[in-house]
């Protein structure tokens, strides 16, 4: 879970950022009302908490120790059996159909695996995302703490998760010939 949480999180607070810039206009441009300095400091993220490619590499690797895959999977489960309200049921639906695709794509991928080791970590992640955002958005419909994380985890779900890649063998192939 650590290198999917750093590799999400770290590429997600650039793009966070730079909304946050674009909200002032061109005032998010310029250097002394001290806002580039938040994309900035957003854009060492992805870079000193291990870069996207080394720790989606990460991932594979502890993926693949002992127990590991089976740990996550049960994770999702549990994550996914929380979120009970029907109005929960697509997010989570999108949410365990791209931890399957990405189950899948590894299981098969041979050669491709590590070229295609991005797409595969950050679709656990952000199927894990949702997952969370579904969780948290039971507890808060069943105390009474409004629909907003529902929306939320709708939302999320709706603007893609799923990242794995079937062809990328093919362009593999085609770049290494
Ligand atoms: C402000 C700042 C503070 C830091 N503080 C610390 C600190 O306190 N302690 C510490 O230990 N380090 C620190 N670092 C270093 C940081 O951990 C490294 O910069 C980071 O791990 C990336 O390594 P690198 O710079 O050697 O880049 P490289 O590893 O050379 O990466 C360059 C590019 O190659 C890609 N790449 C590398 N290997 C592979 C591969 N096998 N497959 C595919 N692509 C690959 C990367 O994704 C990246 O795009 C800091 C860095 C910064 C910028």
């Amino acid at each position: 879970m650590t290198p999917l949480a750093k590799l999400a999180t770290g590429k997600q607070a650039v793009a966070v950022a730079s909304e946050a810039l674009e909200c002032f206009g061109g005032a998010g441009y310029v250097e002394d009302t001290g806002l580039p300095h938040l994309l900035r400091d957003a854009q060492v993220l992805p870079i000193w908490e291990g870069t996207t490619n080394v720790l989606a590499l990460e991932a594979l690797r502890a993926l693949a120790t002992d127990g590991a895959a089976e740990a996550l999977a049960a994770e999702v489960r549990a994550l996914a059996a929380q979120a009970t309200d029907a109005a929960l049921r697509p997010p989570v639906d999108v949410a365990l159909r791209a931890v399957e695709h990405a189950r899948s794509f590894l299981a098969a991928a041979g050669p491709a695996r590590e070229a295609g080791a991005r797409g595969v970590a950050l679709t656990l992640a952000r199927a894990l995302e949702v997952l969370l955002v579904a969780a948290h958005a039971q507890w808060c419909l069943s105390s009474g703490r409004g629909r907003r994380a529902l929306a939320a985890a709708r939302a999320l779900a709706r603007r893609g998760v799923d990242l794995v890649d079937d062809a990328t063998g093919d362009a593999d192939a085609l770049l290494s010939e």
